[in-house]
């Protein structure tokens, strides 16, 4: 996988303030605010940074937190994980392995059959939805 880097300068202009703010600056959107939490379409979450594939509808789940949650990324090397010790908690980070974009943290609290819950911002997923079967 080719890696991408660019300047805060360069991210600013691509991003909107929320999405900058919460990839590039490992930030955090509300809970039961971002437009993917309640969303049930089939297809697939991409990076709002560099487009890549990072989580898959089938594997979205409820868990509740008001973040989109996922049991796990769409390919093993979709994400990074980061041990993340700031604001007192002891928490695995989740960035993009393609940009190093800030996506959230995951959580052994998920459901079956990986046990994982990672619990993503929407603002740093695109969505496309699966194309409708040819008749
Ligand atoms: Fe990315």
């Amino acid at each position: 996988m080719t890696k991408i880097t660019k300047t805060d300068d360069q991210w600013r202009q691509e991003l909107t303030p929320d999405q900058f703010r919460i990839l590039r600056q490992k930030g955090t959107e509300r809970p039961f605010t971002g437009p993917y939490n309640t969303l049930k379409d089939e297809g697939v979450f991409t990076c709002a940074g560099c487009g890549e594939t990072l989580f898959d509808s089938r594997t979205k789940y409820d868990s509740g937190s008001g973040w989109p949650s996922f049991y796990q990324p769409a390919s093993p090397g979709a994400v990074h994980e980061h041990h993340d010790v700031t604001h007192g908690m002891k928490r695995m980070e989740i960035t993009c392995a393609k940009c190093g974009g800030h996506l959230g943290h995951v959580f052994p609290d998920g459901p079956r059959p990986t046990g994982q819950r990672y619990c993503i911002n929407s603002a740093s997923l695109g969505f496309k939805p699966k194309a409708p079967e040819k008749p």
